[in-house]
């Protein structure tokens, strides 16, 4: 069978099934980030992410932006741990004929980003290649054991999003974003989330991962999604590379979130037993199953 017609979480599957792992992992393939024990304080999070000219950007995107998307996409799944970053190793696959300025220019935009999140540049690789490839690992840091999962959501709990969805691709914020580390550790300092995942794939298609890691279902409201001025609900539910955090939260926490925050954190629905069922309350109180997936890579 081609990968096509499989997809990619048919293979994330296989691989989780049938990768080498050892005991002392405490988070592997699934989430994230993985997640490693460290020392008798903290754990290590590490991360990486792949990034090819045709597939998440082109060949007339600016060279500093393909760098710092390549790092921001990174940090947002350190965030999305509830981490810190750390450092990173950086490769590149470059054909022949690239420009030398192009590679400084793509290392400037990274720079910039890692010196604003406080990350080094520790290493990397380059290659020969047919298209431009970036590939970056970041390694970030948490209190033990309290790395933010996707697998911790219960019945009862309040979703929540940290911004307007939608459009990302069209408006070119996918290559501008910030990401939303200094959110995640505010969570994780005050409001101890139950479960978390940067939205990546789509509003609908993550929290499609969350539920499946967790065993639970979900309501969300529709007027509730907050979207970006001219996107349709339509991409709010399903465009990629929003880059917000979604989390989840207890009921008595949920309250005191929105009054603190409203301006930073949206609700948006609450979590149901209906193991993997997504559900949307349209205006008119009326609810629909819709599919709980995003964007597919194949
Ligand atoms: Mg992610």
């Amino acid at each position: 069978m081609k990968v096509r017609c499989s997809g990619e979480l048919a293979l994330i599957d296989w691989m989780r099934k049938h990768c080498v792992c050892s005991s002392a992992v405490k988070t592997g393939i699934g989430d994230d980030t993985a997640v490693l024990p460290l020392n008798t304080r903290e754990d290590l999070l590490l991360t990486t992410d792949l990034l090819v000219e045709g597939t998440h950007f082109t060949k007339s995107t600016l060279p500093h932006l393909v760098g710092r998307k390549a790092l921001a996409r990174n940090l947002s799944d350190i965030a999305a741990m509830g981490g810190t970053p750390t450092c990173a190793v950086v490769s590149l696959g470059l054909p022949t004929n690239t420009p030398t300025t192009y590679v400084r220019k793509v290392y400037q935009g990274l720079n910039r980003l890692a010196k604003a999140f406080s990350v080094s540049i520790v290493g990397g690789d380059t290659v020969k290649s047919r298209t431009f490839v970036i590939n970056i690992a970041l390694l970030g840091r948490v209190a033990k054991g309290r790395a933010i999962l996707r697998s911790g959501a219960r019945v009862g709990d309040h979703i929540f999003v940290s911004g307007c969805l939608g459009g990302s691709l069209k408006s070119d914020r996918h290559l501008t974003f910030t990401p939303r580390i200094a959110h995640a550790q505010y969570l994780l300092k005050n409001f101890c989330p139950t479960a978390m995942i940067d939205i990546s794939d789509g509003l609908a298609g993550d929290l499609g991962h969350l539920l499946e890691e967790s065993r639970v279902g979900a309501v969300i409201d529709e007027e509730k999604i907050p979207l970006h001025r001219g996107a349709s609900l339509k991409a709010g539910l399903y465009d990629g590379e929003d880059f917000e955090l979604l989390f989840t939260v207890r009921p008595n926490q949920a309250d005191k979130l929105l009054k603190q925050n409203n301006k930073s954190f949206f609700r948006i629905g609450a979590i149901i037993k209906d193991q993997n069922k997504l559900y949307v309350r349209q205006k008119n109180d009326d609810i629909r199953l819709i599919p709980a997936q995003g964007f597919t890579h194949f």
